[in-house]
């Protein structure tokens, strides 16, 4: 669930935006439109709350600029302006406005399609001069890159937009033209991320927080098995003492998960720790093959905190490079809590850091068995006065159960240098058969 996709704040300036074309139901053109104007909006603290897409046909458009002008304060429409038998816009919106006249001629448009061809060396046609064409309450935009004017009119207590479909012209006209006129609030936005939990066990944790009719306005999302909180606040409550105090509140909640606001990774939160206390940390890997220090290399400065990592795939590398104990990979096998113990030992060792995790699993989709099904990963933390392994069932196919033991790795270590209560804290996944 995202707060951005149906919040009703309350109090909050509403828009629809509406997308006009047969191109678009038909799939050959991408409706980037939408989601450019969505992004405009919510700069402008302008809450978006309905998307609508519409074929060429009169009868449709002017439904849906009825429907929306009775509960929208805004509506956006792009597209069907131009000049061709089907660009329906202009006389959509005259219906809707209940204007018996036909559409008029807007001298100053016309004015300046003469202009535009004039410009350009060519005759204008009879059907370029349709595009000058308006209802009578109804002004004309400027156009400053094509032919087909914009719209301007009110229906009720509702502002209507009527903007060309080519992006290239559509954008420097709701820049210029649109938004100069538009009512302003005071909106913020902010993200809690977490790793650790499911999105419903998080989801439960912040409770009547998360009613649609608060401000500020709360949801959750997952991707890649990170669970966000995303605030969104308008006028006080968006003040920065406001959300600070909101974010607070979620991480205070969604301890030890959360580890980080906005950009910040899990690998970059790890870092930060690390860095208060100077220290270091080394990774052994085994089935993520080097996934969790391709996270931390993706994080600028971490050399400050990462001396390296050694992909120990083979039993041979885990003997060689790590000091495992033979005896132990030939009791337990590979992916075992003795071994995982073993190589973040040596690791540390190897790489002479205060802290180290080892990673050891079956990513699949082959080399399971009934006692060690694809998906067990057994992680290995050591650190100063510290040493613990958990095992994991990872769920999915092998990209992201290597996905998640990455994150695992990095997530353990933090929960590990926050002290022996986060590292207890249960993780989604989490088995505790043979750890
Ligand atoms: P024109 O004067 O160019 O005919 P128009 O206002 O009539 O402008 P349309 O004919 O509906 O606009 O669309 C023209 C082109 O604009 C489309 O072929 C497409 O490339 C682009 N376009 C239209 N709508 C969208 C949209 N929602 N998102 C992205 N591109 C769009």
């Amino acid at each position: 669930m995202d707060c951005g996709s149906s919040g009703q704040t309350k109090n909050s300036v509403s828009a629809a935006i509406i997308s006009v074309g047969d191109e678009l139901m038909l799939g050959q053109t991408q409706d980037t439109n939408a989601k450019w104007l969505a992004t405009q909006f919510t700069l402008r603290g302008v809450v978006v709350r309905e998307f609508r897409t519409v074929h060429d046909d009169l009868d449709a458009i002017e439904s849906v600029f009825r429907e929306l002008s009775a509960r929208h304060d805004i509506l956006v429409i792009t597209g069907g302006l131009g000049p061709t038998d089907d660009d329906l816009t202009r006389e959509a919106l005259r219906r809707a406005m209940d204007e018996v006249e036909p559409l008029q001629v807007d001298a100053q448009a016309l004015a300046a399609l003469d202009r535009w061809f004039i410009d350009r060396g060519r005759p204008m046609s009879a059907n370029n001069a349709l595009q000058a064409l308006r209802p009578k309450g109804a002004r004309c935009l400027t156009n400053h890159l094509g032919t087909a004017p914009g719209l301007y009119a009110t229906i009720g207590r509702a502002q209507i937009w009527c903007l060309p479909g080519p992006p290239r012209e559509m954008e420097p006209m709701f820049e210029l033209e649109v938004a100069p006129h538009l009512p302003r609030a005071v909106m913020a936005t902010a993200a809690v991320h977490s790793f650790g939990q499911g999105e419903s066990f998080l989801a439960e944790l912040l409770g009547a927080r998360m009613a649609r009719d608060r401000n500020p306005l709360i949801g959750t999302t997952a991707s890649g098995s990170i669970v966000t909180a995303r605030i969104r606040a308008v006028d006080a409550a968006a003040d920065s003492a406001a959300m600070e105090s909101a974010m607070h509140e979620i991480e205070q909640l969604w301890t030890p998960y959360a580890f980080g606001r906005d950009q910040e990774t899990l690998a970059g939160a790890l870092g930060k720790l690390l860095i208060l206390r100077g220290e270091r940390v080394s990774l052994a890997e085994s089935c993520t093959g080097g996934l969790a220090g391709s996270f931390i290399t993706a994080q600028s400065g971490s050399s400050a905190w990462f001396a390296g990592g050694a992909v120990t795939y083979a039993n041979g590398a885990k003997i060689d490079l790590l000091q495992v104990p033979n005896e132990l990979l030939t009791a337990h096998g590979a992916v075992s809590a003795p071994v995982a113990l073993a190589m973040a030992r040596g690791c540390a060792a190897l790489f002479k850091t205060q802290w180290s995790a080892s990673i050891t699993g079956i990513a699949g989709p082959s080399g399971g068995s009934e006692t060690k099904p694809v998906g067990e990963v057994f992680i290995g933390i050591c650190g100063p006065r510290f040493e613990a392994v958990k095992q994991f069932h990872f769920p999915g196919e092998r990209a992201s159960i290597r996905d998640r033991a990455a994150k695992a790795a990095l997530a353990l270590l933090r929960f590990a240098l926050l002290g022996h209560e986060a590292f207890a804290a249960p993780m989604i996944w989490e088995s505790k058969k043979n750890a």
